[in-house]
């Protein structure tokens, strides 16, 4: 439920409501636009009466939220949220590119991406030092160590970095990254969304590889319910009959996530194809969807990749693609 204050209610006025709605057992997330300041009451809404509540002088009206997210909901928050890491800020009209190889592999290869990533123009780093594998027999990433590495990358370049993880247990770890990751094949750990909710950082959220929009809202709503609100939204493609590619990217998910929701959507057009070639026009074409940012894959070496080599741009196109989404951005103004 969301109740909207009138115009010019002050914080003073607002307040023996807002202890009034608390003391019926409701969480009161207040929102306070340029316009109108928003009361989003979380909880167990069915004994407010809307009639009493909406005749109250302070109020301008009352509506019930049916969906089952809330404060991921753009309901309660119409304002964009926009999260700032470093020099970066995503969401809200900010782009960010991010860029860097599926894995970190060793000191020279990460520095060497990161300094070309970065050249290039690439706003924060990808690389990942906790792999999630079909095989156990495959590389499962360097880990701890990768960590460390992606630091050094970030003293080179200033880059702020991005890593996934994949057990609350490795947290510590995790310190000094400016965005956390959740892979899609995590999407739906709900403990390890609740741990992450009891931390600042800013999570960005893949959507699984067979979820609904709705639950993706649902596993954000997870994090916030914590107090994290520092949530990034990404659409990685989803699991379909088809298999040219290596998933199906939905790009509708780009629009129908910010229609329904305030945070930020960025795109992986690298997971979405599982192709090279087929990243640069599926960026240009999230780009032109209004997405708040891209993520690529980029390799200095993408024949010797232990990763996902054959979606990986090398150095010189992922330049060329930035550039193009540069120009893009400029021609949507
Ligand atoms: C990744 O970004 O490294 C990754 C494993 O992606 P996803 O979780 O989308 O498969
Ligand atoms: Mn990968």
């Amino acid at each position: 439920m969301i109740a909207i204050l009138k115009h010019g209610t002050t914080a003073q006025q607002a307040e023996p409501l807002i202890a009034w709605l608390r003391n019926m057992n409701l969480d009161v997330h207040i929102s306070e636009g340029q316009e109108v300041t928003i009361l989003g009451l979380i909880g167990d809404t069915s004994r407010v009466d809307a009639e009493l509540l909406s005749s109250l002088e302070i109020v301008e009206s009352v509506k019930r939220v049916s969906e089952p997210f809330k404060q991921a909901n753009r309901k309660f928050h119409p304002q964009d949220t926009i999260i700032e890491v470093g020099n970066a800020k995503i969401g809200g009209g900010h782009f960010a590119m991010i860029a860097g190889p599926c894995s970190v592999e060793s000191e020279e290869q990460i520095i060497e991406v990161a300094t070309a990533v970065k050249a290039a123009g690439a706003d924060i780093l990808r690389g990942g030092a906790f792999k999630p594998r079909t095989s156990p027999y495959a590389f499962q990433g360097m880990k701890g160590e990768g960590i460390r590495l992606l630091l050094k990358a970030k003293e080179v370049t200033g880059l702020p970095i991005v890593t996934e993880i994949m057990n609350i247990r490795a947290l510590e770890l995790f310190a000094d990254v400016d965005i956390i990751q959740v892979g899609a094949r995590n999407m739906q750990n709900f403990d390890l969304l609740q741990e992450l909710g009891k931390t600042e950082k800013p999570i960005l959220l893949k959507r699984g590889l067979a979820n609904t929009l709705q639950e993706l809202l649902m596993s954000a709503e997870y994090i916030m319910s914590e107090g994290n609100e520092n949530v990034i939204l990404c659409e990685r493609g989803i699991r379909t009959f088809e298999t040219y590619t290596r998933n199906t990217l939905d790009l509708s998910a780009v629009s129908v996530l910010h229609d329904l929701s305030h945070l930020p959507v960025i795109v992986d057009p690298s997971h979405a194809t599982g192709k090279a070639k087929l990243v640069p026009p599926m960026a240009l074409a999230a780009t032109a969807a209004g997405a708040d940012g891209i993520m690529v894959e980029v390799h200095n070496n993408p024949a010797c990749a232990l990763c996902d080599g054959a979606q990986s741009l090398t150095p010189a196109q992922f330049a060329e693609l930035n550039a193009k989404v540069g120009k893009l951005r400029e021609a949507m103004v």
